[in-house]
């Protein structure tokens, strides 16, 4: 495969941006390798400035739940371009998505639009606090809720500790209300809750997809539920990737366990930025300017976001079987993939929660993030590599979900598990 100009490309870039990407992960660290520059996306397909098409995984690591190009959402976002890109004032495709939002979503009572998922979180925590009157919170190890200071934590000596920052910059002040418990395993969330008696908020990704897929235990949700009424903490279920992505009611319906606040994100936009947050009414009623708890955003709204996501969320309605024709081809994409590998001697643990899909090269179930963390990287990169030779395109770290979109068809899924197999017997 020749990726002279996606070569050239990033050494340019990288002379005037940072690791030559705005996002880290974009920059193939963890595989090794150099990124492919896109000059454009096609339905299931990813086109690269040296011509080289690869069946697309990431969807923009997530967004793109009808694949590249969808044309209603592309039509919805070419209308609102000719109206005004943005008017600091109110449209009615705010009221309009947030209607689909409320109507989706049993738990939410009201919604507010922000630019991202790190927003989001950011403001829904801030929200929790306000509404409680308490500073601490707890989150899990290998849960992402975004980039915003007191949710970079990692681990201290043991589970159930304060949190250390996970990146200079930011202070230790900061992060010291974040508690830090172990996915699944409820005992930890206890010990949190004995640790501290200020705990605003417990926030977790009930379908967990930034350290691989993991899904949280249906028993394990319904606990903390539990542990959050008798301690009065809120609930906050980060949904900025499962949220129209493993089923169109939310991990709220599968799970059988009702958040206080809801994140969303990714698809939300349909491609464009927007996140949002919501939740019971008494607790919405809190933010500004209904109530005392700040929050703002120039963009926040935005009409072009907007009808974006307005396109995409009413075509997921409109395809009420979509969901369980994409689950079909994930599981149908891991099981093959798990089959193949096999043939080789090499183990793979795997899931899949509607259009999302997990595999680790690791020989014992995935359930935290140890577990995860003791996955065969080696082996996952040389896969990642050999994959993307083969034009298949999969995110660039075993710590992260691939996604199923509508455009990837079921030929497509039998040719990525004999290009696996064929992968596999290289690696092997
Ligand atoms: C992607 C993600 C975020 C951050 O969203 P951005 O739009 O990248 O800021 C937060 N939480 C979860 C669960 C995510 O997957």
């Amino acid at each position: 495969m020749n990726i002279t100009k996606s070569l050239s490309a990033f050494e340019a870039a990288s002379q005037l941006i940072p690791g030559g990407v705005n996002s880290p992960v974009r920059a193939f660290a963890s595989v090794g390798g150099t990124p492919r520059f896109i000059k454009e996306g096609e339905g299931a397909y990813l086109i690269d400035i040296d011509n080289n098409r690869y069946v697309d995984y990431v969807q923009s690591w997530g967004p793109l739940i009808f694949g590249h190009k969808d044309e209603s959402i592309e039509a919805a976002v070419i209308d609102a371009v000719k109206h005004g890109l943005s008017f600091g004032a109110p449209t009615l495709a705010e009221t309009k998505l947030a209607h689909e939002v409320v109507s989706i979503y049993n738990s939410i009572d009201k919604v507010r639009f922000v630019s991202s998922g790190t927003e989001a979180v950011m403001s829904a925590i801030r929200l929790a606090r306000g509404y409680t009157g308490r500073d601490d919170i707890i989150k899990f190890e290998g849960c992402y809720h975004g980039h915003s200071d007191s949710l970079l934590v990692q681990a201290g000596s043991g589970a159930a500790t304060f949190g250390n920052p996970s990146s200079p910059g930011v202070p230790a002040d900061f992060t010291k209300h974040t508690l830090l418990a172990t996915y699944n395993d409820i005992e930890s969330v206890k010990k949190c809750f004995e640790q501290s008696h200020d705990i605003a908020c417990v926030i977790i990704e009930p379908i967990a997809g930034n350290m691989g897929l993991v899904p949280a235990h249906k028993e394990f949700l319904a606990q903390l539920r539990e542990l959050c009424d008798a301690h009065g903490a809120l609930l906050i279920f980060d949904e900025v990737m499962s949220g129209f992505r493993a089923t169109l009611y939310g991990a709220e319906s599968i799970t059988g366990t009702t958040p206080d606040l809801v994140t969303l994100g990714k698809v939300i936009g349909g491609g464009m930025p927007v996140g949002a947050f919501g939740g019971r009414l008494e607790i919405m009623q809190q933010l500004s300017p209904e109530g005392p708890v700040y929050q703002a955003g120039t963009l926040s709204g935005n009409p072009v976001a907007m009808a974006a996501g307005l396109a995409a969320l009413q075509k997921l309605k409109q395809h009420s079987k979509l969901f369980s024709v994409l689950q079909k081809r994930a599981t149908r994409l891991v099981e093959g993939m798990k089959a193949a590998a096999m043939e080789q001697g090499i183990v793979l643990q795997t899931d899949v929660r509607g259009s999302m899909f997990g595999f680790f090269f690791n020989t014992t179930p995935v359930h935290n993030f140890s577990d995860a963390a003791a996955s065969d990287l080696e082996m996952f990169a040389a896969f990642h590599a050999g994959m993307l030779e083969e034009g298949f395109y999969f995110a660039c770290s075993q710590f992260e979900t691939g996604f199923i979109c509508s455009a990837i068809t079921d030929t497509m899924i039998e040719e990525t598990i004999e290009a696996s197999k064929r992968v596999f017997e290289r690696i092997a």
